[in-house]
């Protein structure tokens, strides 16, 4: 996988100058929503590592960080529609405002669970900063309070979104091309 991975042709869909334009942009209206709140900011791992990072610097209100993580995927490109918590919060969320930071909203499956398990926490608000939203594939209709860029019905990949756990190092959002024998992997 590793040789094959190495030998990648990669489409770029959105190039890193329009990233930083953009998680900037998403970092001002965040920061001019959370005047005077007490903020929580949750890194989805690991899709969003990169996008979260970005995000939180771009920020200017006071804040906090966390990090969860959830399974949807299993290797491979299509969901499974089972989400399992593989790592939970460690802050309390009582009376904070909770922004979720995901990397892509596909058929909502993962949002709408963790939104609701978060819901029930006793939290001020729980929102959702997503870099990428997919709505096309849509299956739970969820409230997106920030989205970066809507994209087509492809796998994407790159800025912490991967390929069997590869191209999260992209600096950008690309759409894998070939070799067949990766693409078929
Ligand atoms: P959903 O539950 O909305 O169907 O899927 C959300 C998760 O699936 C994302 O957080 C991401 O990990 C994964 N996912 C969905 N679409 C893509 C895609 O095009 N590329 C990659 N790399 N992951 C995706």
């Amino acid at each position: 996988m590793r040789d094959l991975v190495a030998e990648a042709k990669v489409s770029v869909l959105i190039d890193a100058g329009q990233l930083a334009e953009r998680v900037a942009e998403l970092g001002q209206e965040i920061s001019r929503d959370h005047e005077r709140k007490d903020l929580l900011v949750v890194c989805v791992l690991k899709g969003s590592v990169l996008f979260f990072a970005d995000l939180c610097r771009s920020i200017s209100v006071p804040l906090r960080m966390d990090m969860l993580a959830v399974e949807s995927y299993h290797g491979g490109t299509q969901s499974s529609g089972n989400v399992r918590f593989v790592h939970d919060l460690r802050e309390d969320v009582s009376g904070r405002h909770v922004l979720l930071v995901e990397d892509i909203v596909d058929t909502g499956r993962t949002i709408t669970h963790l939104v609701n398990i978060l819901g029930k926490r006793g939290p001020a608000s729980v929102k959702v900063a997503t870099l990428l939203d997919k709505p096309s594939r849509r299956v739970e209709e969820v409230d997106l309070a920030y989205t970066g860029f809507e994209v087509p019905d492809r796998f994407v990949i790159g800025y912490g979104l991967d390929y069997a756990q590869y191209f999260r190092n992209l600096p950008y959002i690309g759409v894998l091309e070939g070799p067949a024998e990766l693409l078929n992997a």
